[in-house]
């Protein structure tokens, strides 16, 4: 079909998620019909390369010889079939493959199809262990400012971005919020990404954490970097200190590795970084390498445990989803994880880790960048009106979406967090792919900002 007819199916037919839909009508969307590597192609055959990994999914590149393969392999032999009653050969290989590469101690593998679903089981999951152990008062939960769960209810009460989730404070349970170690905009200081603030942030969080340990349920954190907040990353060693606050006060640790888990920070799971194992992990986008929906939450014996009993006792967990262990989807998990292995895909990674972290670096004299952020195959650049104040652009300047505009110049697609920039590539992509695309962020940022 030609793009103008594709183009009017879409603005007639399709409502975009995180999308002001007046300004899509007006707009002439790509549209992709095909994918090959790092490169996403449109309706008219141009390539673009995907700069966000199709919002953070993508490891291995699109249209994978072998991750095609598994999923017509398994196509051929079952769809789908319920884990309501049943078990299925690929849910139950995964389940045990994700055990043996997760934090050790978590040991359960609970499936659901998305990001949200898994932040909303993980929730749920700690909420109804306090009520089985006899403690029915710890029903709260604490999390960060500028935080992003999903945007399920669950998710949002525990979201901290008061863009996406302020509309919504009505119908949310009320969490306790945190500060975010977010120091380039220090929530209890003046100061702008100092090392010598004694990290007060967590100082706050235990202050929290003590004041209300009897009502707390968990702690929710995305760890390392805070994803849709804007890529902001972590000091060293804070999801250490956090998992010992979360021992000392009793609170379930709920880690979501949604952004984060897969090899993106550089190891397998962000958590590994600081040796640190959370009672409940959520995973998904990645763990299919961004071919299929999957999710899934992980937890440990302690939890798992406290919902045995007697079928009377009704101390079962009452939460699934339709389409919860999906065999197509569990395959290309497996054949995934099967890629990681025999490519060595972590091994390789420092290489163009070091690479990423230099090019980032390069930005931060540019006059309109105020912090550059960098984790891993993760990037941040948040652009300032003013690199002395820090002064953001004004919201209605559009000034990142702007900048990602600007980049189509250059055959590169991007997705913004605001005024952040977002570089959060396949992991798969190569070192010239990687040039290609900051040389085209350093010529996109001042062409816009001046
Ligand atoms: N948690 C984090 C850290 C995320 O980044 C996202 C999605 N951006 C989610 C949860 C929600 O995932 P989904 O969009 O699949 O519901």
């Amino acid at each position: 079909m030609d793009t103008v007819t594709l183009r009017e199916y879409d603005r007639r037919y399709v409502w975009h998620p995180f999308t002001q839909m007046r300004d899509w009508e007006m707009d002439d969307p790509l549209v992709i019909v095909g994918g090959e590597g790092s490169w996403l192609i449109d309706s008219d055959g141009n390539r673009w390369l995907d700069g966000v990994a199709s919002i953070w999914t993508n490891v291995h590149g699109h249209c994978r010889k072998e991750l095609n393969e598994a999923v017509k392999f398994q196509v051929d032999r079952l769809e789908h079939s319920t884990q309501l009653g049943l078990a299925n050969d690929q849910a139950a290989i995964l389940a045990k493959r994700l055990v043996e590469i997760a934090p050790p101690g978590l040991c359960k593998v609970f499936y659901s199809d998305n990001g949200s679903t898994a932040m909303e089981v993980g929730i749920k999951m700690a909420f109804q262990y306090w009520r089985q152990m006899g403690k029915p008062l710890k029903t709260r939960f604490i999390s960060f400012k500028n935080a992003y769960h999903g945007d399920t209810i669950g998710c949002m009460s525990v979201g901290g971005i008061d863009l996406y989730h302020e509309v919504f404070r009505p119908l949310l349970f009320p969490a306790i919020q945190s500060p975010a170690p977010y120091c380039y905009r220090c929530m209890l200081t003046s100061r702008r990404n100092s090392s010598k603030c004694g990290l007060l942030c967590l100082k706050e969080l235990e202050r929290l954490m003590e004041e209300n340990a009897g009502e707390l349920a968990g702690l929710v954190i995305e760890p390392i970097v805070q994803a849709a907040g804007g890529m902001i990353v972590q000091p060293e060693g804070f999801v250490c200190r956090v998992r010992e606050l979360c021992d000392r006060y009793d609170i379930l640790m709920i880690a979501d590795e949604v952004a984060v888990g897969f090899g993106r920070t550089g190891s397998m799971f962000a958590c590994e970084h600081e040796g640190v194992t959370p009672d409940i992990m959520a995973l998904s986008k990645g763990i299919t390498a961004g071919y299929l929906p999957l999710a899934a939450t992980l937890t440990t014996h302690r939890i798992y445990d406290a919902f045995l009993g007697d079928y009377g006792e009704l101390k079962t967990f009452f939460h699934g989803h339709t389409f919860t262990g999906n065999p197509i989807a569990c395959a290309a998990a497996l054949a995934s994880l099967e890629i990681f292995e025999k490519e060595r895909l972590l091994e390789l990674l420092p290489a163009k880790i070091a690479f990423l972290e230099e090019r980032l670096r390069e930005l931060s004299s540019l006059a309109h960048v105020g912090d550059v952020r960098h984790s891993g195959m993760i990037g941040g650049i948040e652009l300032v009106n003013d690199k002395g104040t820090g002064e953001p652009y004004p919201w209605e300047e559009r000034i990142g979406v702007r900048v990602c505009q600007e980049a189509r110049k250059y055959g590169i697609f991007l997705r913004p967090l605001g005024n952040v920039i977002v570089v959060f590539p396949p992991l798969s992509i190569s070192l010239e792919e990687l040039r290609l695309l900051m040389d085209g962020i350093k010529e996109s940022i001042p062409a816009v900002t001046g």
